[in-house]
């Protein structure tokens, strides 16, 4: 089959030949490749610097946001059919640890993550397990849901965990509506009730970010002028969750002082350090909370929120073999939202 391989690191991907995976374990699932993203995460391990952290052997297929149809199944493989319409929650896990018993999926202590240690989408099939895939609804397709897989997760993930919490009347901050920002406002309109406020810097974001039913949006400048007028736009109390998919540029010193007392600060974005007086946090016993990718059962409800149609992707297509356009146009930022490859 034809796959897409990282050869070395700081050099271009290159399309080869390679025997097609095989079942070797019961769970094992064959997935034929419906439609794989192309994400920024796929730059960052050509710079290199997952290197270390995976410590994947070189050359393997990369790409970790698929979706397609059952191809073949272990014999302990139950409830999927072959030709069967999945998303792969991105990592394959065991079942077993306690991580896993606990349906925390990301934090499972015998995990493989296609795409990132192992061979992953920018193929014609790839190998997961069964715990790992969910069927779609009939009026989805891989191409429009491959993207959630990831970004879409990540957003949903901290954005449900926020809404668990939020009450009616409650301010939640969105810092960022871009990639993830973008998915995150839908996600808190379809399932929480608090109000929310959109940041960004960017003033056509902003625009879609209103379009996606932000119920304020407020453009933030070079200086700190935009965090009175979220404070206003909440009473001069501040909002009991910000939530901060950028994370860069000193967007958390300021996304801090919109926060109300005793309220909840979800770190999504990476890139600059928390720099915040201790004596800050306890005296107003404000929390700061990391949030990693998400687990299947967010992934699951994530899809019901796309068959419903309150969660919608736009993705730009290109074929495999053009997979070099795709990193280039998502490099340059010409990617009109996600771009998707498809065998
Ligand atoms: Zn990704
Ligand atoms: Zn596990």
């Amino acid at each position: 089959m034809r796959v897409v391989r990282v050869v070395k690191y700081h050099q271009n991907l290159e399309l080869s030949d390679a025997p097609e995976p095989e079942i070797t374990s019961p769970l094992d699932v064959i997935v034929k490749i419906g439609a794989a993203g192309v994400c920024r995460t796929d730059i960052h391990i050509l710079e290199g610097q997952w290197a270390e952290k995976s410590g994947v052997k070189l050359p393997y297929t990369i790409g970790h946001e698929n979706a397609g149809w059952v191809h073949a199944k272990g014999d302990s493989v139950t409830g999927l059919e072959i030709g069967d319409k999945v998303i792969l929650h991105p990592l394959v896990t065991c079942g077993l640890c306690r991580a896993c018993r606990f349906g925390d999926d990301v934090h499972c202590e015998n995990s493989l993550f296609p795409g990132i240690n192992t061979d992953g989408g920018y193929a014609e099939f790839i190998k997961t397990g069964a715990r790992s895939l969910i069927k779609l609804d009939e009026k989805l397709e891989p191409t429009d849901v491959a993207a959630l897989a990831d970004a879409g997760l990540t957003a949903y993930h901290v954005c449900a965990k926020a809404a668990r919490v939020l009450r009616p009347g409650n301010f939640v901050v969105s810092i960022g509506a871009g990639g993830l920002g973008h998915i995150g406002i839908q996600v808190l309109k379809a399932i929480s009730a608090a109000t929310l406020i959109v940041v960004d810097r960017n003033k056509n974001a902003l625009d879609l970010a209103k379009k996606l039913g932000a119920d304020h949006v407020v453009l933030a400048g070079e200086g700190d002028e935009f965090v009175k007028e979220v404070l206003n736009l909440t009473g001069e109390q501040g909002a009991e969750a910000v939530v901060d998919f950028v994370a860069e540029g000193g967007s958390t010193a300021t996304g801090v002082k919109m926060l109300r007392r005793a309220g909840n600060y979800y770190v999504v974005g990476y890139g600059e350090n928390l720099n915040i007086p201790t004596i800050d946090i306890i005296s107003t016993e404000i929390n700061f909370i990391g949030n990693l990718v998400g687990s299947y059962n967010d992934l699951a409800e994530l899809m019901v929120l796309a068959a419903q149609g309150k969660v919608t992707l736009h993705t730009s297509i290109y074929k495999l073999e053009d997979f070099q356009k795709a990193i280039d146009d998502l490099s340059a930022g010409k990617v009109r939202g996600r771009a998707i490859l498809v065998p």
